[in-house]
């Protein structure tokens, strides 16, 4: 044989291997791609089409080629050791935490991609040996390969999500619709929007980022909530400086959760209020760090927050001088939070809401019920507002309140009527399907975190029916 017929013969080999190779992850990547489609109904601009599904689909391609490398070589023709390799993939991804999550990524789409990954070594090595024993089979590079886009995956701050946090009880309760709202502050901006004479709203300017409020006095300047980190309040301090040089002297945090007290160490010169339910010491911030890194799918942007609770709590209400103008800190129930309250400046008919409403009708309530909230959106009407400002996306005026008050009074009598027809709290917030005239227009994202909240709302109404005490936030 001359050298010439050697050197591509081993050139057909090595052509024909990776051909293999390339069919068999085609073959496999389809069918994940397939199987995805068919989950989310066909909608495939929903939050999976992000960098999470082509991950599922190279992860579960990359094991197919190698199962069916294995199958061929290792097996010798049989798919027991493809099955075998299957098998300990799936317990090393389950055992180190599942895998990769992110806040648009639902969580049971997560928890079944480990399922993908092992399902792709045994359909890897069906598709090696029935192309026969060269045809299907990978080559070498194909486990090296995968061995380092594991290695990656633990290694990649997105993909180090693996490592989900131990979760407090009251979120490892919510329904599976449960869809966290898009938080992650990172690389977002404020934009700073007047909304009456020295009253302004600094809007979060990507998904659900926090909007912080900003009254100015004659003496002191008051914040409405100090946001997620010390980045973001850097970002509302600097705006501030922009519309007056009066010192910030008051910040106040409409509830306990992160995005809205984690700023707080960032204003020294401030004195800090909060309700006295809130109970916001350094316990309640770490474990609202546990709560928003699972919501945000990562912890990095805590680096640094540092601890800064309260210097004086609210119990009813607090009444602020400005100089010229005051404002009122009111409690507000027990709704999104423990102590929830929120802020009036009278003088221009504004109301900061914080977690109580947004411009979608359907709040969210961690911690109360439908009947209460209705009877939140009745004092918030009697109030007579110019204009709403909730601590996420944009100002609400007064007469979006009637289709608040209806999907309240709507969930409260849907509710009712599942737990006398005997079914259960846990059975209500996973199958009352919120009516479609509540969803709000707009992108797809947004109607998934609606229907989400909405499951959580009627869980918490069908737990306060069934005379249980819900877990509270
Ligand atoms: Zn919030």
């Amino acid at each position: 044989m001359s050298t010439k017929r050697r050197v591509s013969s081993a050139a057909r080999l090595i052509l024909s291997q990776v051909a293999g190779l390339l069919a068999s992850m085609v073959v496999i990547a389809g069918a994940t791609y397939v199987a995805t489609l068919l989950m989310f109904e066909g909608d495939m601009s929903a939050p999976p089409t992000t960098p999470y599904l082509l991950l599922n689909l190279i992860y579960t391609a990359v094991a197919g080629a190698v199962g069916g490398w294995v199958a061929v070589r290792i097996g010798g023709g049989r798919l027991f050791p493809a099955l075998l390799l299957g098998g300990i993939v799936l317990l090393l991804l389950l055992a180190g935490g599942g895998s990769p999550a992110g806040p648009e990524i639902p969580t049971w789409y997560t928890g079944l991609m480990p399922f993908f990954w092992a399902i792709g070594a045994p359909a890897g090595g069906w598709l090696g040996l029935a192309s026969g024993p060269s045809g299907g089979a990978a080559p070498r590079v194909a486990t090296p390969l995968w061995v380092v886009l594991l290695a990656a995956s633990s290694l990649h701050p997105r993909a180090a999500r693996a490592q989900s946090p131990a979760l407090p009880g009251e979120f490892r309760d919510a329904p599976s619709a449960f869809f966290p709202p898009p938080l992650d502050p990172t690389d977002a901006s404020l934009v700073p929007q007047e909304i009456g004479r020295g009253v302004w709203v600094l809007r979060g300017d990507r998904g659900a980022v926090d909007n912080v409020g900003v009254v100015v006095g004659e003496e002191h300047v008051l914040l409405v909530d100090s946001h997620t980190n010390a980045r973001m309040a850097g970002l509302v301090r600097e705006a501030v400086a922009r519309i007056t040089a009066k010192p910030i002297r008051y910040v106040v945090n409409t509830n306990r959760h992160g995005d809205h007290v984690f700023g707080n160490a960032s204003f020294p010169e401030a004195v800090v209020i909060s309700h006295e339910g809130q109970r916001l010491d350094s316990a309640a911030f770490a474990e609202e760090k546990q709560v928003l890194a699972a919501f945000i799918g990562t912890s990095g942007y805590f680096d640094d927050v540092e601890y800064r609770g309260p210097d004086i709590t609210v119990v009813d209400s607090l009444r602020i001088d400005l100089g010229d103008r005051h404002v009122v800190v009111e409690h507000a129930g027990t709704l999104n939070s423990e102590g929830d309250v929120i802020v009036r400046v009278p003088d221009e008919g504004i109301v900061f809401s914080g977690n109580l409403l947004t411009e979608t009708v359907v709040p969210l309530l961690w911690s109360g019920t439908a009947t209460e909230w209705v009877a939140f959106v009745d004092r918030i009407a009697s109030l007579e507002p110019r204009l709403i400002v909730p601590g996420h996306l944009g100002p609400v005026t007064p007469d979006r309140l009637a289709g608040m008050r209806a999907y309240g009074g709507w969930l409260d009598a849907a509710v009712s009527r599942e737990v006398a027809a005997g079914r259960s709290a846990r059975d209500v917030g996973e199958g009352l399907e919120l009516d479609a005239r509540f969803l709000p227009p707009g992108p797809e994202i947004l109607q998934r975190v609606v229907r989400g909240f909405h499951a959580l709302n009627a869980l918490r109404t069908a737990q306060a029916l069934a005379g249980g005490a819900p877990p509270t936030r």
